[in-house]
């Protein structure tokens, strides 16, 4: 005995979905047969049950309301499946046999479109990454928006260039061309760093036959554009949408190749270590540049905001022009408000256009649509008088779209319900024959109620009552004691305790006239609601080019506004190389001073004798807070932003770099030293004479002596003549400050606090010179080390301090042996019982000791 029909429908379905949740659509439900009822069953928390499939076998199975689906599917997107929907795709009353069924969709994390699903504020990025022998390209694109980003890695670090890239956009789904050497490391790196759903095994995706025509199709020309590995990818990533959506993508037609140095290269670790838009702890948005700096009024507003912070620019003219349209919201308190009024009334455009060319939008989302494009003439208006070319140029702009805007005034009534199957949505008066169907029905309530009158009158019953039910229509209903009364004319049809119902002839007709208006309407309305929807659609590029311009001015707006606020100043934009702030603050951390005020401090670097800023000092002075205010005021700077300061010159860097010795990368498993000297290694691979590096007390992760030695050979090298980068370089080895007279651009800076008796009082102010000191001990008192050991300590330093070598850190004329500057001959045998005595024997392990009896033999027969 074979399966029955319906079944063997969704085993020819279900096939070519292996790798799918498949939601096959039931009546009112979505089910789920065997193994992916058993898995949604446990993921959705829903009630297993069963059906007979024939063979006497019955099938495990789950479902979910179909009008509930974005919510479900959503949970099985967030734990990593994908979802493909099967649809009725036609009318089961005209079926002959069983009802024909199509995937309409499959749903994966690139590729939602529904908004409920959608982070708000963020781009929801898919991305394809073509690996090639010479090159690696790479494809990203948001599917509520018409562009495709593109860009491309070659050289020794491509892998490295490639992942901090990407990571700068936090796809949700990354299409990766498979079997490439690199494919399988950069899959592990997306899945477990960036935590991302990676699709590496379809080749078909990557197929370079028919990828020009399909480019060519989708954008025009691009030979001059998109080279051979730009292409496959690009064409990966229009394939996979296509596929997934099964809709018309032609809306996508715009592409933007851009190249590494168009924007501020900032790699992953110091994206991290710099805040912009995440949190290293919490993750989330607060505690970032991006919170101190987002007073957007709209979601597509915020989006472009987090994509400016994201990518900072490296020319002097755009950012110049940035800062000028800025400048002139800035001064303008009543533009600036007005505009942030009226935009806070804008509704996400590039998510309604979306779902209008899906075919996904309701009535509501036109309406939607319709009332922003009917805030675009106030907008022209607020901006009338603007000055700065930029600003008047999206006002010109600015196109209200009207045909559509009219169109959906007129045809869609205001406050339409959510579906678009039960009328309702078209208004009164706009065509005849929906006015004249919803007379027919509302006429129906009257006729209904006459009849009921003429029915009591003519029979003399006086509680018969006409009513109406699904089973029967309309019937009416006579109570026991008044059976005999009925006329012959009357056909029973259902007795009850009570009495009996009945239908006749007359209510029959009148029932049909009644009903069939009904559903006459709502189809009607339904083709009116789709004609007004494909207007809509077929002016999806003019809609989605206004939501990119009002997102652009709610930009310039929030910039102004937290310039405003915050008390920030246009910093003087040069190609100088020059960084100079007077009374620079952290935006960040200035936002949390409550009940003090934040310190501000100067800063001067240059690419001459000011290069590099060694900067000593206590722990809890300041000095993190300090080099990472540089950086982000430079990086805020770049943006086009004002920055927190009174003046600033910013001389624009390409990249900045930042190593910070954090111990938060244990969770990572990787040995802290070891990653430390990873970041430190890319730095000094990759850092040009414009980059701006913070290295925050490196070396600490190994023993004193090698973190000396190693901290001393990084400076001098990012000093020197193969780098020479503006640099920020904050230790503990107060040894260090030697360098000051040994090389050229070192300069010294210490952040002061001072000692009042045994307690200390932190300044916060940064000036020249050295410290010698490193209060050390007073921190450790005013973190509350009980008193006893505090004194026990200070005994201890005298002692310590009584025997210690000055170890000699002059280079002595080895200025280009390379990296081994430090002769260990220097290190006499004192150092060696100096090693014994700061040794904490309780916390060495047999072999560590082992090992450092080792060492420190070694070091008597070295020298
Ligand atoms: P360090 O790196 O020298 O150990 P941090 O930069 O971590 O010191 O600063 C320690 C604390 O001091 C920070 O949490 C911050 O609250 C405060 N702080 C730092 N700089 C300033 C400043 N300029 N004004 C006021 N408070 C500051
Ligand atoms: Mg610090």
């Amino acid at each position: 005995m074979a399966v029955t029909p319906m079944m063997q429908q969704y085993f020819e379905i279900k096939d070519k979905y292996k790798d799918h949740i498949l939601f096959y659509r039931l009546g009112d439900f979505y089910e789920m047969f065997y193994g992916d009822a058993e898995t949604a069953s446990r993921e959705l928390e829903l009630t297993l049950t069963g059906r007979d499939c024939g063979e006497g076998k019955r099938a495990p199975m789950c479902g979910v309301p179909f009008h509930a689906y974005e919510q479900y599917a959503g949970k099985l997107i967030e734990k990593g499946y994908k979802v493909a929907i099967c649809e009725q795709v036609e009318d089961p009353a005209l079926a002959k046999g069983i009802v024909k069924r199509e995937v309409i969709r499959v749903i994966t994390p690139g590729t939602l479109i529904e908004s409920a699903l959608l982070p708000e504020t963020k781009n929801n990025y898919l991305c394809s990454v073509c690996l090639s022998k010479d090159s690696y390209a790479v494809s990203l694109c948001d599917i509520t928006t018409p562009r495709i980003f593109c860009t491309e890695f070659s050289g020794p670090q491509k892998l490295t260039d490639l992942m901090s890239e990407i990571s700068t956009y936090q796809p949700s789904e990354v299409i990766i061309s498979p079997g490439h050497r690199d494919t399988a490391s950069l899959s592990v790196f997306l899945r477990d760093r960036l935590r991302t759903s990676v699709l590496a095994d379809d080749a078909v995706l990557f197929d370079a036959e028919g990828s020009r025509e399909l480019a060519e199709r989708q954008f025009g020309d691009v030979s001059s554009v998109l080279d051979y590995a730009q292409i496959i990818s690009v064409c990966a990533l229009l394939r996979y949408i296509k596929e997934n959506e099964k809709k018309d993508i032609s809306y996508i037609n715009e592409i933007s190749v851009y190249t590494g140095s168009q924007f501020l290269g900032i790699d992953i670790n110091t994206r991290r270590n710099l805040e912009l838009c995440e949190a290293m702890r919490t993750k989330s948005k607060k505690g970032t540049l991006l919170w101190v700096l987002d007073k957007t009024n709209t979601a597509a507003g915020a989006r472009l905001l987090r994509n400016w912070i994201e990518h900072p620019l490296v020319s002097a003219n755009p950012i110049k022009a940035r800062q000028n349209a800025v400048k002139e919201l800035f001064d303008g308190f009543v533009l600036r408000s007005e505009l942030a009024d009226v935009l806070s009334g804008v509704l996400d455009l590039e998510r309604l256009t979306t779902r209008i060319i899906y075919g996904t939008a309701n009535a509501r989302d036109l309406r939607a649509v319709c009332s922003t494009l009917a805030a675009v003439p106030r907008i022209r208006e607020i901006m009338a008088d603007v000055g700065d070319s930029t600003l008047r140029e999206l006002r010109d702009g600015l196109d209200d779209i009207a045909e559509v805007r009219d169109l959906i005034s007129a045809a869609i009534c205001d406050s339409p319900p959510v579906t678009v199957r039960e009328g309702q949505m078209v208004s009164d008066g706009y065509d005849p024959d929906v006015d004249r169907l919803r007379s027919i029905m509302k006429d129906g309530k009257s006729w209904i109620s006459k009849a009921e009158q003429k029915e009591k009158e003519s029979t003399g019953i006086k509680n018969l009552r006409i009513g109406y039910n699904r089973v029967f229509g309309y019937y009416i209903e006579v109570s026991k004691s008044n059976i005999d009364m009925v006329p012959d004319r009357y056909i029973r049809k259902q007795t009850l305790t009570t009495g009996e119902r009945y239908i006749t002839d007359e209510l029959k007709d009148m029932e049909a006239t009644i009903l069939g208006a009904k559903d006459k309407l709502y189809d009607l309305e339904y083709r009116i609601f789709c004609s007004v929807r494909d207007k809509a659609a077929e002016n999806s590029a003019r809609i989605l080019k206004l939501a990119s311009d009002l997102a652009r001015i709610d930009v310039f707006v929030s910039l102004a506004e937290a310039a405003s606020v915050n008390r920030y100043v246009c910093p003087e934009i040069d190609t100088s190389g020059v960084i100079d702030i007077r009374e620079g603050r952290h935006p960040v951390v200035e936002q949390f001073m409550t009940d003090s005020v934040f310190v501000p401090n100067d800063t001067y670097l240059d690419t001459g004798a000011n290069r590099l800023m060694l900067i000593t000092g206590p722990n809890m002075a300041g000095k993190s807070t300090y080099m990472r205010q540089v950086a982000l005021i430079t990086v805020m700077a770049q943006i086009g932003s004002f920055v927190p300061a009174d003046y600033a010159r910013i001389g624009i860097v390409d990249r900045i770099f930042t190593r910070v010795g954090a111990s938060d990368d244990l969770a990572s498993g990787q040995s802290t030293f070891m990653l430390e000297m990873n970041e430190v290694a890319y730095i000094l691979k990759n850092a040009t004479p414009k980059s701006l590096i913070v290295y925050d007390e490196i070396g600490r992760g190994t023993s004193t002596y090698d973190g000396l030695s190693i901290a001393r050979a990084v400076a001098e090298y990012t000093l020197g003549k193969k780098i020479g980068a503006k640099t920020l370089f904050a230790t503990h080895y107060h040894e260090l400050v030697s360098l000051e007279k040994d090389m050229e651009g070192a300069v010294n800076f210490n952040i002061a606090a001072k000692k009042k008796g045994d307690d200390i009082v932190f300044l916060r102010k940064i000036i020249r010179g050295s410290t010698d000191d490193s209060y050390g001990i007073e921190v450790a008192k005013l973190a509350g080390i009980p008193a006893e050991v505090i004194k026990r300590a200070k005994e201890v330093l005298a002692t310590i301090e009584s025997s210690v070598p000055d170890v000699n850190m002059s280079k002595d004329g080895a200025a280009d042996s390379g990296l081994d500057v430090i002769s260990l001959s220097e290190v006499s045998n004192d150092s060696i019982i100096n090693q014994l005595r700061m040794t904490d024997l309780n916390s060495l392990t047999p072999i560590e000791a082992l090992n450092l009896i080792n060492d420190l033999k070694n070091q008597i027969i070295d020298s």
